[in-house]
């Protein structure tokens, strides 16, 4: 292990060599030594035991994402955006951890969907950082795939524009990584993009989108993910489109899930429904449909840590 750890070292330093200098450290004589270092580069970051073990002591860190905001605000039908709904179940999830002595929760968005001051904040402030940061994930794991470390794969496909807002999701991975925190979920909602303005779309039903088994946190995302999904069943019926048929999708491009090895720790992407579904759209129904999601996606949560969830 020592010996591992020790060309773990010299493996970030050739390759940050790599990334300060521009010189080509791959494709030279070094090349089997390189394969191997990737290989140990996105060795695993966290693990379910390591997490359980934080949870007893009550140290567990969780930020909650509502996708999207006020001025970019995702899916939109008659008149109800998707912002608004993240937004709003975001608010009820994080005060069922904030009351979980447990946990210690943090939240990027108000329930009218604005930013806090924390993050908008550390966005502005850190831009430069963010920006090395994120050239520098991509950087480390682009010479990974050339020297078929690791592979590329594409399951569904994302729209770049609707969940991938770059700068926003870097920064926030690297925030989350530099503070330690443990798990982060990312809240959405879904959108057929084949279906008339204001009419409702041919899918329906929840999804849950974890980072890749290639990718280091993809262990314990995948645990917890499970576990969401048996809470989540109960109110929500599973995704019908049939790209999302597996539920659990394993994913290498959404940032918000740390595409490019850009996440230590748990990320977990949940799509709760498509946002035409009468319960979301409904404004008498509304607010008890997201309390049913946030309260399930709580649950889901701690019952990965009070070991009552399914394991495999
Ligand atoms: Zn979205």
């Amino acid at each position: 292990m020592a010996t591992r750890a020790k060309i773990l070292v010299i493996s970030l330093l050739a390759f940050a060599l790599t990334y300060w200098t521009g010189f080509s450290y791959l494709g030279t004589a070094l090349e089997t030594p390189a394969y191997y270092i990737a290989s140990l580069i996105f060795e695993k970051t966290t693990s379910p035991q390591e997490l359980i073990k934080k949870y007893e002591k009550g140290n567990i860190k969780i930020l909650i994402v509502p996708g999207h905001n006020k001025e970019s605000y995702g899916a939109q039908y008659r008149g109800v955006t998707e912002a608004s709904l993240n937004a709003e179940l975001g608010s009820q999830l994080f005060e069922y951890f904030r009351s979980d002595p447990k946990f210690t929760a943090f939240i990027t968005n108000k329930n009218t969907g604005e930013y806090n001051d924390w993050i908008s904040d550390y966005l502005k402030n850190q831009e430069t950082a963010i920006n090395t940061f994120k050239e520098k994930v991509k950087s480390i794991f682009k010479n990974a795939v050339k020297i078929g470390a690791i592979k590329i794969e594409t399951k569904v496909y994302h729209n770049p524009a609707a969940d991938n807002s770059s700068k926003l999701l870097y920064g926030i991975n690297k925030w989350a990584n530099d503070s330690g925190v443990d798990i982060v979920l990312h809240l959405h909602f879904n959108d057929y993009p084949g279906r008339k303005y204001d009419m409702p779309g041919k899918y329906n039903g929840f999804a849950i989108y974890i980072p890749d088994d290639q990718l280091p946190n993809h262990q314990a995302s995948l645990e917890i993910a499970k576990s969401i999904r048996k809470e989540l069943k109960k109110i929500q019926t599973e995704s019908n489109f049939p790209k999302e048929k597996d539920i659990i999708i394993e994913d290498q491009q959404l940032i918000a899930i740390g595409s490019n090895a850009s996440r230590d720790g748990v990320s977990i992407l949940v799509e709760y429904g498509y946002i035409y579904e009468p319960e979301f759209y409904d404004k008498e129904i509304r607010p008890y449909a997201l309390r049913d999601a946030a309260l399930t996606t709580y649950q889901g949560v701690k019952n990965f840590f009070e070991k009552k969830s399914v394991r495999n």
